[in-house]
């Protein structure tokens, strides 16, 4: 009777959640394959003083760089690796991919600036993300300075006692800590004062909204405040008009990151960038 019924007879014995559980599971098998296989590369997008557009550091930015299907961005395969607990294992080739792009550049004796990284709460767990750090510093012989963490306000404050505890081990060896998506999760200001974080970068949703006349103009000049009370250097994330960058200026925004700068671009392009001053 199931024969008679061919492909879709089958399809009626198999719920629709057992097609679901196939798909994720073929899925996640691709992600782990491209772990192996190291498919993944990061880009890097410059962040520059506002006043004077000099390189101040990059953020490296993850993409899976796909044998069939070209680079893959992040939206695309993070969620996956989030719910897998895959992100450990990508967040640790992240950090020392970053490292041993650090090292490259110093042997070719270029200026080097920090890079950041974006990194998981899920890294947190069994102190994973210090000993990642610390073991590829130390590999790489690069100055703790030069590496900076980027950790969502959102997930710092699902698991803050957790982590905390970590950032203050990171602080101590010199690392750079910054707050990314800032103004999305409601942080108060008590958590970040205890907090210390070297950067607060303001959710590019915000900057988005900069324009006369509108709320967000508000909230970005109250952020800014804040933060500069508190010794963090600022960066507006995501933008993309002179407009904003004027009010930005204006309001004294330490740097900013967007794609009026550049977009994240291969090694390469920063290394021409980097040669050039
Ligand atoms: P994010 O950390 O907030 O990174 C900024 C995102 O905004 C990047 O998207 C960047 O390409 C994009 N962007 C930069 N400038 C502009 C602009 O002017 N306009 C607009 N509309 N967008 C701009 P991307 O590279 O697609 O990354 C998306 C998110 O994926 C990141 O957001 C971060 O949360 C996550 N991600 C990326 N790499 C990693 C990683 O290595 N580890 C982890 N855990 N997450 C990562
Ligand atoms: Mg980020
Ligand atoms: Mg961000
Ligand atoms: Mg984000």
């Amino acid at each position: 009777v199931v024969k008679s019924e061919g492909k879709n007879g089958y399809r009626f014995y198999q719920p629709q959640l057992g097609e679901d559980i196939k798909k994720r599971i073929s899925s996640e098998n691709a992600l782990t394959e491209a772990l192996e296989k190291k498919q993944f590369i990061l880009f890097y997008q410059p962040q520059v003083n506002t006043a004077t557009r000099e390189l101040c550091g990059m953020e490296a930015l993850v993409r899976w760089q796909h044998p069939d299907k070209g680079l893959i961005p992040p939206s695309e395969f993070i969620p996956l690796a989030e719910a897998t607990g895959r992100i450990v294992a990508l967040g640790t080739q992240v950090i020392e991919q970053a490292c041993e792009q650090l090292a490259l550049w110093r042997k070719q004796g270029i200026r080097l600036v920090p890079i950041s990284v974006n990194v998981s709460a899920q890294q947190f767990n069994q102190n994973v993300v210090v000993h990642t750090i610390a073991a590829c510093l130390e590999r790489y012989d690069v100055a703790p300075e030069l590496l900076e963490i980027e950790i969502t306000e959102s997930s710092m404050l699902a698991k803050h006692a957790e982590i905390e505890s970590q950032l203050a081990e990171l602080r101590k060896m010199r690392v750079k800590l910054a707050i990314d998506d800032f103004g999305t999760g409601y942080s108060s200001l008590s958590q970040l004062l205890r907090l210390q974080m070297d950067v607060l970068k303001i959710d590019q949703s915000f900057i988005a909204q900069l324009g006369n006349g509108s709320p967000g103009l508000v909230f970005v000049k109250s952020i800014i405040s804040l933060a500069h009370s508190l010794n963090m250097t600022v960066i507006a994330e995501g933008v993309e008009n002179d407009e904003q960058l004027r009010l930005l200026q204006d309001l004294s925004c330490d740097q900013i990151q967007g794609y009026l700068i550049s977009r994240p671009v291969p090694a390469q392009e920063i290394t021409a960038m980097l040669q050039k001053h």
